[in-house]
């Protein structure tokens, strides 16, 4: 399956699990998406999703923020990561706002780029989401992670930005701001970091990394742990001492001392000793 047919594949899996694909940041206007976004950067939506009443009680317009000090912001955002520089960053983008764009949140995303505190995924997230821009796809570590896990991406997309090229050649323009939101959702659910549900997900029949974890070789039964604490099936050998190689897909693996094969098992689980290329952002 080529990378653009298993893109379709997995955005209609996944409509069909996640049929509201949306931020999940609390805000009713621009204004208020704009600082959420800022706001969580490095810190979860629930958490950011906690301070903006208070926050938007205290400065419920751009102007309000901009007539403020960042010392007045602090408390309200202590609890987010990052409080000083986003309590600056809050009061000089409301101040450039209302200064060099005329009080009007910009819409496109090199203007949204000059403001401070945003880069080029907040930039891209806000255009998406406050402006329909068709421009944006924002990559944020779930899209990162998801699209590598899946195979959506090849190996070269070693930074957000690579990334966000190859979705952008894969999808259909009209596409970028849904599958962004559903591989987010997606990662934050389900293909999590430390421990993807492959069992609750609907992508198994086209996702790159749970074809290669069906591809591992199955415990193995009847090991002896006093023997040894590895045992390699390739030459029947127990062994405590391994040595390390990388396999084709750069991944460092336990291999046999004696005949150099990556087919080790852990001889107290009975488990194979290799592991999968992952993307654990
Ligand atoms: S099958 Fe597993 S690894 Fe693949 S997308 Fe689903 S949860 Fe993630």
């Amino acid at each position: 399956m080529n990378r653009k047919a298993r893109a379709r594949a997995v955005l209609e899996a996944l409509r069909r699990v996640i049929p509201r694909p949306e931020t999940e940041l609390r805000h009713e206007n621009p204004y208020q998406l704009l600082v959420a976004v800022i706001l969580s950067a490095q810190c979860t939506d629930e958490r950011v999703n906690r301070v903006t009443p208070a926050f938007f009680e205290a400065f419920p317009t751009l102007e309000a923020l901009a007539a403020a000090e960042p010392e007045d912001v602090y408390p309200l955002i202590r609890s987010i990561s990052y409080p000083n520089n986003k309590a600056k960053h809050l009061v000089g983008m409301a101040r450039m706002v209302r200064d060099a764009f005329g009080g009007e949140i910009p819409r496109t995303i090199p203007a949204l780029q000059r403001l401070p505190g945003v880069g080029r995924k907040t930039a891209q997230v806000v255009a998406s989401v406050a402006f329909d821009s068709e421009e944006a796809l924002p990559v944020d570590t779930h899209v990162f992670r998801v699209a590598h896990r899946i195979g959506l991406v090849t190996d070269e997309a070693d930074t957000p930005l690579k990334v966000e090229r190859q979705l952008k050649r894969i999808l259909p323009r009209k596409d970028w701001g849904e599958a962004h939101h559903l591989l987010i959702l997606h990662g934050r659910y389900t293909c999590t970091a430390r421990r993807p549900k492959c069992e609750a997900c609907p992508v198994p029949p086209h996702c790159r990394y749970y074809e290669r974890l069906q591809k591992l070789p199955p415990p193995l039964d009847g090991l002896d742990p006093g023997r040894g604490a590895f045992f390699c099936k390739t030459c029947a050998r127990y062994f405590d001492a391994p040595v390390r190689h990388e396999d084709r897909y750069g991944v460092e693996q336990i291999a046999c001392p004696a005949c150099g094969s990556m087919n080790v098992f852990d001889t107290k689980t009975g488990r194979t000793t290799k592991r999968i290329k992952d993307y654990r952002v």
